[in-house]
């Protein structure tokens, strides 16, 4: 897709963190914490539900990897892993992608809750 941010960036090969058969990685151009990572594959497809099984399982491999890195490079308490389907879901970028957010204790006041945050008023159950 020439009009697609992430197709054109697949082509940046200076711009990728790490390559992989089916996704590449980048840093995230506004983090949400220092560290975040998108991982995301070569084949444009919008998101999660409409790519392939190869894809979604190699992008489980690829989340344990950048862990670790992230974990020797940042030393981060916890992560969120997030993906945002379709517009009503908050989704920017049409391409597929899967934000890999560190966490630091302190970060925000109270992260409790965490991605239930999608809908700030019901972060909190209790
Ligand atoms: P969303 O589609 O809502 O999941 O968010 C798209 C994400 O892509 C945001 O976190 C942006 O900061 C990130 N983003 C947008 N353009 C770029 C870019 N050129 N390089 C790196 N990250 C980007
Ligand atoms: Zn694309």
């Amino acid at each position: 897709m020439t009009d697609c941010i992430f197709c054109q960036m697949a082509k940046e090969k200076n711009l990728l963190l790490a390559e992989f058969k089916h996704c590449f990685v980048i840093k995230d151009q506004y983090p949400v914490s220092p560290g975040h990572l998108l991982i995301i594959p070569y084949q444009h497809t919008e998101n999660w539900f409409t790519s392939s099984s190869e894809v979604k399982a190699e992008i489980n491999l690829i989340l344990e990897k950048m862990k670790k890195l992230l974990d020797d490079g940042y030393h981060p308490d916890g992560y969120n892993i997030g993906m945002n389907c379709g517009p009503a879901a908050g989704q920017t970028v049409m391409h597929l992608h899967v934000h890999l957010i560190p966490r630091y204790r302190g970060d925000m006041s109270d992260p409790r809750g965490g991605i239930r945050g999608v809908i700030p008023t019901k972060q909190k159950y209790e």
